[in-house]
């Protein structure tokens, strides 16, 4: 796949990290016997969707030599730990927290983090509308990724709390509709952000349409968001 991620990343892969990716693939098919982590375990399927795709949201915006870049990220409902985990073992300089509310997925990838030994990624069992009301984390964060996870608006409450002024979430899309920028406009509004851009891509194995929604934080996250446990996801913004 080197010529891929060169064509389309501009990057490519050292002999370690490929190792790397064949051990975490490896991990996911075995976890998945006895935890329901992820249906994607066909081998060029697992590169596109869970590598590829992880990885493709952040690398472009971070400009310049990518051993060098050492922002400070959180990887929010990171499930069996996408994007995170391929970022973390793609950033050696980055540290990143991998929040789940579930503590068995969370249990199954310190393991991982163990195996690969990835000592710039740590773990943390919660819910991102708590998370986001601790001193420790709220505002702490330079780049906060989210796939996955639940509506765009949901995305936006659950990340900006948790970003430093001018930091910036990734919000990974499937499809894309006029309606849902016009949602977020409103909800991003509340929350101190705006809405940088966004992009529309082609996976380059499948040729699936994806969206990354980039959000910059822009002015403080005013004290009651993100709102109480469910209530994100019960009233959207
Ligand atoms: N990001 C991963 C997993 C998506 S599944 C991927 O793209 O493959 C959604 C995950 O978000 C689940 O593991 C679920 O436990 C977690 N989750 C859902 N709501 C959450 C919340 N409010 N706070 C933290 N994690 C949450």
């Amino acid at each position: 796949m080197a010529e891929i991620w060169q064509q389309t990343l501009n990057w490519q892969p050292t002999v370690q990290q490929q190792e790397q990716f064949q051990k975490l693939y490896e991990l996911i098919l075995e976890g998945n016997r006895q935890l329901n982590l992820t249906r994607i375990t066909d081998p060029q399927e697992f590169w596109e969707k869970h590598l590829w795709d992880s990885l493709r949201g952040i690398l472009p915006v971070l400009s310049g030599n990518l051993s060098l870049a050492s922002p400070t990220i959180i990887d929010i409902g990171t499930g069996a730990g996408f994007p995170g985990v391929p970022v973390a073992m793609t950033l050696p300089n980055c540290t990143i927290t991998l929040l789940d509310s579930t503590q068995k997925k969370i249990t199954f990838l310190d393991n991982i983090l163990t195996e690969l030994a990835l000592t710039n990624a740590k773990t943390l069992v919660g819910r991102a509308e708590e998370i986001g009301q601790y001193y420790k984390h709220r505002m702490a964060y330079d780049i906060a990724l989210i796939r996955a996870v639940g509506a765009v608006s949901v995305c936006a409450e659950y990340t900006l709390p948790l970003l430093k002024q001018g930091g910036l979430a990734i919000i990974y899309r499937g499809n894309w509709t006029k309606d849902e920028t016009t949602a977020l406009q409103n909800a991003v509004k509340l929350l101190g952000g705006v809405i940088e851009s966004i992009e529309q891509f082609t996976t380059p194995l499948s040729h699936s349409i994806r969206h990354c929604v980039y959000l910059r934080k822009v002015a403080t996250t005013p004290v009651q968001f993100p709102r109480p446990i469910g209530v994100p996801t019960q009233k959207p913004l």
